[in-house]
């Protein structure tokens, strides 16, 4: 029984074990060397933090969004807070118009009771 070093599979031979590299890893015998052994290391260390650095910059691209969102959300509710306010002061403006009109037919009525 031996142990493939680069991704732990057991294999009976060694023989079997040069045909999975081969097979599985691409390599060839002749290039089973230790220095191609820590070039595929190294490259699978640069594939996982290649895999890592885009999963923070996915969490941060995420955590930037729900900021987004949640600004969206108090903005709205500003927004409509804005909207009826707006919507009282013109209801009391014509309030205030009807009431000035009032007085001014009020006054007029007197005008010709006199
Ligand atoms: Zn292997």
């Amino acid at each position: 029984m031996v142990k493939c070093k680069l991704c732990g599979k057991v294999v009976q031979t060694t023989q079997g074990l040069r045909g999975h590299k081969t097979f599985v890893h691409g390599l060839h015998a002749n290039h089973d060397s230790p220095a191609v052994e820590l070039t595929f290391r190294q490259r699978i260390d640069e594939n996982r933090s290649a895999v890592e650095s885009e999963k923070n910059s996915t969490s941060e691209f995420r955590d930037r969004l729900e900021k987004l969102e949640n600004k969206v959300i108090s903005n709205t509710k500003l927004l409509t807070e804005l909207r009826r306010t707006v919507s009282e002061l013109q209801q009391r403006l014509a309030l205030k118009a009807t009431r000035s009109e009032t007085n001014r037919i009020a006054t007029k009525i007197e005008v010709l009771g006199k």
